[in-house]
């Protein structure tokens, strides 16, 4: 049987059982495997994975591995002098556009509400999010470390925290959306764009004491949802604050 010893460096131990993490561990191949499979195999889902080196060489996820092969594996370039290496994650979206696994609803709607381009519906599949993010180049986030190992998720993110307040900070943080954040132009329920009407064109939808009290509003281009600036927009304003400072 062949042998090799692997490594997972920095927060790619988040996915490693503890006892094998920041640590060599010997791993025993008993089929042919590629190196993305081995990686797998240890939870750590491919789309986390910036480089490879493989007895010092840098490769791709389709090298298979042989015996006495010392695999050490990165998140980013930025722990070793990189150059001349082979980059595994391709480069940043120009644009950050996401798609959220079914079981992440809260999270979309909190992102939407900043602005954020979320597809999301409680009823895709895996199937449906792998392909959605394929096509349309858009980040799954998800904490579904099997959905992440689809080989056609090229951007995936595995959201760590799992309360839905602190996945919101901790995604801003981790693709540096701070500076992006624009409330209340995002519908939450479609995740289309807002815009501004006149009181006029929809007074005949508004509840008597909204059409008495307010007079801007918004509205979604896509389900036609209104939006005003009560205490919705404050509540908004005050939530906003709390992502960027991040806690519950
Ligand atoms: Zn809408």
């Amino acid at each position: 049987m062949s042998q090799v010893y692997c490594r997972f460096y920095k927060e790619l131990n988040d996915f490693v059982t503890p006892a094998l993490r920041h640590t060599e561990i010997n791993h025993d191949l008993d089929r042919k495997a590629s190196v993305k499979d081995i990686i797998e195999s240890f939870g750590v889902p491919h789309t986390e994975v910036a480089l490879i080196l493989v007895n010092e060489v840098s490769v791709d996820f389709t090298y298979i591995a042989q015996d006495g092969d010392v695999i050490r594996v990165y998140p980013s370039l930025v722990y070793i002098d990189a150059k001349q290496m082979q980059q595994l994650r391709p480069e940043p979206l120009p644009i950050p556009k996401y798609v959220i696994d079914a079981n992440l609803g809260r999270l979309a709607r909190y992102l939407r509400l900043l602005g954020f381009d979320c597809l999301y519906r409680n009823d895709y599949s895996d199937e449906m999010v792998a392909k959605i993010s394929s096509e349309d180049e858009r980040m799954v986030l998800t904490r579904d470390r099997s959905l992440l190992q689809r080989k056609i998720i090229v951007y995936g993110y595995f959201v760590r925290a799992s309360t839905p307040r602190i996945q919101v900070h901790e995604v801003l943080k981790k693709f540096d959306l701070f500076h992006l954040i624009a409330p209340l132009s995002r519908c939450t329920r479609c995740n289309g764009k807002l815009r501004k009407i006149s009181k006029e064109k929809i007074e005949h939808r508004l509840q008597p004491l909204t059409k008495r009290y307010y007079n801007n509003f918004l509205i979604c281009a896509e389900c036609g949802q209104i939006y005003w600036q009560g205490s919705h927009y404050e509540r908004t304003i005050h939530l906003v604050d709390k992502f960027k400072v991040g806690g519950e």
